[in-house]
This record gives C-alpha cells, structure tokens and sequence, in this order.
C-alpha cells in the first residue's frame, strides 16, 4: 500500500540545526505495539549520515558559538530545554506511548520529571571549578583546568528513550560537549520531536545536538568508530556493549556502558507483607517488565514463601492489560516484535527445566485485554538460581520466585550473577537493612521500595551491568578531562637531561 494511502507520518532527521532526510532516501516503518500497525517513517541513515552529524558536532565544538559560550550561558541554554520540556511534556509522552507501548501514566511522570535533569546539570555548568594545587616547586604556578572531553555519541535502547538520552544529554551539554545520538531504530519518533518541539527551539547553536536514526549496525557503529567522537555513552544490551566497548577501544574513546541486570528483590520474613507484595509486583510486572532494573528475581524467605506467593498471584491477576494511551491500564504491550518472541521463547524454557507456571506463561488474547504483543503476567515458582530462567535476563513480565532458607543464603543467591545492576531489600530491620545493602554487588540497592530513579542519585551498574554511573554530581566528570598547567615563574636553565623533579 503507497505510504500516502496509508497517512504515515514521515519524520526527518536533525544534523546541524537542519531537518534532513537520508541521502539514499530510505526510510524504514514504525509501528504502534498496541494496535500493531505502522504510523510513521524514519530516516534509514548510515554512515554519511553519521559522518555529517559528527562534523557538524565537532565544527559546535572547536569553533562556533558554543565553543565560545561561557558557562553561565551554557546554564541557562540547559534552563531553556528545562521549559521547553515543561511546554510539551503531555505530547511527549503520547508520542512514547504510541511509539513505545509505554503507558501514559508512567510516560507522564518520566516526562514531568526529565527537566529536573536539565535544571539540575544547567545549575552545576558554571560550578565546574578546576583546581590551583600548589606543587613542592615555589617557583611553579601550577592548575587543574577542567575541560570538555568533545564530540559524544549516545547510543539509547527501546525501552525507555527519552529519559535514557536525557541522562546523557543533560550533563555533556552542561560539561561543553556536543553531542550525536543514536536512537533505537524501534523507537525512534519521540527522540525526533524532543528534537523539533526543544531542541530546535532552544536557541542552541547549530550542530550541538545531532540526531542519526538508523540500525544499530549502519549507523550506531559509524559513530562509534569515528575518529571524531572522544566518548560513547551506551545504554542497551550485554552482548551489544561489549561490541561497542570493543570498537571504540580501536580509537581510544572514553566509553560508559549501561548494560542489563537480572536483579534480586529480597522479601525477608519480618517484612510488611502488603508492601512487599506491592513492590515485588512493580519490580516485574511496570513497564511490562521491559526495564533493565526489573527485578526479576523473586527471592522470597521459606517461612512465608506460600502465603506471599498466594498474595502476589491474586494481585497479579487483577492487573489490566489494555492500550497504554488509557489511565487505568498497569500492563501494555511488548515494545517489538523479536522482544515478543524472546519473552514466549523464554517461558518455554522455563518450562522445560522445571519450574512451576502458577500465572500466566503465555500470550495474552483480546479477551484478557490484550492483543497483538501482549504477553500474560507470568510467575513461576520453584526456580533453582541456576536454572536460565533466572540467569538470563527476559526483558518481559515474567517473574522467578526463588525461595531462600536465611539471611547468608539469601546474600549468596543475589551475587550469584553475571550481572549486578539493582536490588531490593523487604525488611523492617534497620541492621538487617544496611548490612545486606552493604553485602549486595549492584549498583543501586532500594530497601522497602524499588524502581525509584532521581537526578541526583548515581546510577549504574556492577560487574556485566556496565562501566561508569549516569545521574548525580559525579556524572558530570565522564564529560570531563583535566588539564595540567605548570607556569615557570623561576629562572630557566638546570640538566636539560633530566627530568625536573622536586628537591
Ligand atoms: P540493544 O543492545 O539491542 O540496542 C541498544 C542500542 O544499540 C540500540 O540503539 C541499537 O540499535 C544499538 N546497536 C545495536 N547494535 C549495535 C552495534 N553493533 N553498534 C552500535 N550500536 C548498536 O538493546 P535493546 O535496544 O534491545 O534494549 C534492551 C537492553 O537495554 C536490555 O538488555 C536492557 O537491560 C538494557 N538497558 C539497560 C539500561 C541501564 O541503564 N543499565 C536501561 C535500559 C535498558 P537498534 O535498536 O537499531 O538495533
């Protein structure tokens, strides 16, 4: 059917301050995850693309206004996008929900919230000190300056795209990078308008922020080998991080990499029940599961493990599967079809090695809410922490209860993983609280609570979940790089051929 016929919106890409389509002129689908059908066309760009992205960034880097903007400015340009971002939160998140699949209540909240980002790193731009440090030479001036490593390339995955790039975009803008990004080709359409409705609108010089939309091999890996970009920020899978992490290191890029997780949420028995079960239910079952901080692993004490599993089957079974563009909906769809596949191909699995399908374990038909790419909310019971169930990650609402006899054991079986990227912990002990949040190898460790994200709160991952933290003061440094100046004041002279040294 002609694309006219169909009344596709079709999207164009932004590089250099200009709307531009693909030289080749392709563009690939977009689909709707709820009603399953195409709704717009993105540009299918490679690396010509790329390349005029990347120069277009380093030109906004080395020479034009915003190499020359203070800092100050550079606050108030990041303050800008914050109000911006106000403006069109509303029609942002619609755009994620029938992008995404995302539900509107949660697209609402991510996107009330993402100019805290812009705001928060805007205030930090002209508080970037370096450092006079006073060297055991006297006749030395010698300072730290602080400088912006340049030229970054963001690569962000399906699940969460708007946020996921905010996290890189606020601090490198704030630091006096410039910046390319690479959506997922799945998720492509709301990076596109935070581009036409903020950035475009933000009275940000040309070429600072870039946007190449394209596949992960024709235009993610370009821009993670070009010899212009000084650093990768990479959020998505394992397997694809370690790909990145392996090309950029051809060109000794800085890289930081926000990977997977398999995350243990840890019920102890003097837990309040209520809010455990509230809890274990948001750790798997928001954002249909398709969050790297899911907590997918269940591990709940054996003295309460029937009662709490009855509890939080009967919860499970009450949650609404429906379109995520409805408030009252808790359960929307797969973002795409392979992750679809991959969620069945994983029930099977658990299946066959055993474990025990006390909700859902498969598609979830009309009559049940669903539809296209719905899967059921799904338990299973009776997992060994060495089975793949609950070794792999699922990306999916499908929950491994895992049952635990103390607290050593519960310890052991959280570590027990490859990766290390969040965890919870049901307790009402203080002591018990702080010493298994010391014990736990993960990144962000929630006692009583799960899934909450801020600004000002490092995050990241442990061993296979990732290099480097996003979020928090301390992100501002992976954009920066120190300077050593050393100022002779003294008489020159002295053994040229030797090193100068103290003493
Ligand atoms: P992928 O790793 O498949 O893709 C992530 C991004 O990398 C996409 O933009 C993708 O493009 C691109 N890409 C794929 N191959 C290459 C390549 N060879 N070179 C450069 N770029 C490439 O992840 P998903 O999109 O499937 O996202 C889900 C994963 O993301 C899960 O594992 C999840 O845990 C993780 N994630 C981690 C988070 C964290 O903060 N730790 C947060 C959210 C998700 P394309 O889509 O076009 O293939």
């Amino acid at each position: 059917m002609p694309d006219g016929a169909r009344n596709l919106q079709k999207y164009e890409t932004y590089i250099d301050g200009k709307w531009t389509a693909a030289r080749s002129g392709k563009t690939f689908e977009t689909y709707n995850p709820y009603t399953g059908e195409a709704w717009a066309l993105i540009p299918d760009c490679a690396k010509e693309e790329v390349d005029l992205a990347v120069e277009a960034a380093a030109r906004a880097f080395e020479s034009g206004p915003w190499s020359k903007m203070t800092a100050t400015a550079r606050g108030k340009a990041l303050r800008r996008i914050a109000g911006l971002i106000e403006r069109h939160a509303e029609h942002l998140a619609q755009i994620e929900v029938r992008d995404n699949g995302k539900l509107i209540s949660e697209m609402l909240a991510q996107t009330k919230y993402m100019p805290e980002w812009y705001y928060y790193y805007g205030g930090i731009a002209d508080k970037i000190h370096g450092q006079v440090v006073s060297v055991d030479r006297p006749e030395h001036f010698t300072y730290i300056l602080k400088e912006p490593v340049g030229v970054c390339g963001f690569i962000t995955p399906w699940n969460s795209p708007l946020m996921l790039a905010t996290w890189k975009l606020a601090p490198a803008l704030a630091a006096g990078c410039t910046a390319v990004i690479k959506p997922s080709e799945y998720t492509s359409a709301s990076l596109l308008e935070f581009m036409r409705l903020v950035i475009a609108e933000a009275d940000l010089p040309p070429g600072v922020v870039n946007v190449v939309t394209g596949t992960g091999v024709n235009a993610g890996e370009p821009l993670v080998t070009h010899p212009k970009v000084a650093k990768i920020a990479f959020t998505g899978g394992t397997l694809t991080g370690a790909r990145v992490s392996e090309l950029a290191a051809k060109s000794f890029k800085k890289v930081s990499l926000e990977l997977g997780g398999k995350s243990p949420n840890i019920v102890f028995d003097d837990c309040n029940l209520e809010d455990a079960v509230s809890g274990a239910i948001s750790g798997i079952f928001a954002a249909t599961g398709q969050t790297c901080i899911a907590g997918s692993r269940l591990l709940v004490q054996e003295t309460i493990h029937d009662v709490f599993v009855e509890k939080l089957v009967a919860m499970a079974r009450q949650a609404r599967l429906g379109d995520p563009s409805k408030f009252e909906t808790q359960v929307g769809p797969v973002t795409t079809p392979p992750q679809y596949k991959k969620i069945l191909s994983y029930i099977d699995i658990a299946k066959g090695e055993g474990a025990n399908c006390v909700l859902g374990g498969g598609p979830a038909g009309k009559e049940e809410g669903g539809g296209t790419y719905f899967v059921k909310p799904t338990i299973f019971t009776g997992v060994d922490n060495k089975m793949r169930i609950a070794q792999e990650e699922v990306f999916g609402p499908v929950l491994s209860v895992i049952k635990f006899k103390d607290e050593e054991e519960a310890v052991r079986i959280a570590n027990d993983i490859a990766y290390g990227l969040g965890a919870g912990i049901w307790t009402q002990s203080v002591k018990r609280a702080h010493g298994v949040a010391a014990r736990i190898r993960a990144g962000t460790v929630w006692v009583n609570t799960y899934r909450a994200v801020s600004f000002l709160m490092p995050f990241g991952g442990y061993k296979a979940s990732g290099l480097g933290r996003e979020n928090g003061a301390e992100a501002i440094e992976s954009y920066l790089q120190s300077k050593s100046v050393w100022i002779n004041n003294g008489p020159g002279g002295g053994n040229p051929f030797v090193m100068k040294t103290s003493g």
